[in-house]
């Protein structure tokens, strides 16, 4: 009952939308989105949801770039389907310049918590092979 009033409810609604393309503004979109997410929600099953909500707050990726400066508002790159991301996802080390690694969501091996964490292992690693520097993960293995 922290979450809401007594008798109301907190509802979160993600959906997947691609990454920001050059000149799309989210503050123009956003209300037709808006439209579309919500007559589907009340199509399958949410009955008069658009008229029961009392507060809301939104999160697009105009939002998530100006908080975060992630590449075109996206929190899993910007190639997300299969096809494209599997062995394309942007690797550890620069292909054009040397000294210049790549670490995060949009980079191998992928988004979401667990995925940056081993992005950040593999990178570290990378740097080490590259410098020659000991493992920090052997180090405490070892
Ligand atoms: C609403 C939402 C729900 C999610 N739910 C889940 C979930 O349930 N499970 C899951 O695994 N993942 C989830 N994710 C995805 C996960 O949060 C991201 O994949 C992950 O945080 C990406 O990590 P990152 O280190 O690449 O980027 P970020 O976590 O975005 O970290 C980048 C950091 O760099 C900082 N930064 C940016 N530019 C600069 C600059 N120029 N100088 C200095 N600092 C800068 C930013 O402020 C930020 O702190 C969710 C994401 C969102 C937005």
């Amino acid at each position: 009952m922290t979450q809401a009033p007594e008798r109301k409810e907190n509802l979160f609604i993600l959906t997947h939308v691609p990454s920001l393309k050059e000149g799309e503004d989210w503050n123009v979109i956003e209300e037709q989105y808006r439209d579309v997410v919500l007559t589907k929600l009340e199509a399958m099953g949410l009955e008069g949801l658009r008229d029961s909500i009392e507060f809301e707050e939104r999160f697009t990726p105009n939002t998530i770039q100006q908080l975060y400066g992630a590449n075109g508002g996206s929190i899993y790159g910007v190639a997300t389907d299969r096809k494209k991301n599997g062995g394309f996802k942007i690797p550890a080390r620069s292909q054009i310049l040397s000294n210049l690694y790549f670490v995060g969501g949009s980079t191998h091996p992928g988004g979401g918590v667990p995925m940056v964490t081993l992005s950040g292992q593999l990178t570290a690693d990378a740097i080490n092979e590259d410098f020659q520097l000991p493992s920090i993960n052997k180090k405490h293995i070892g």
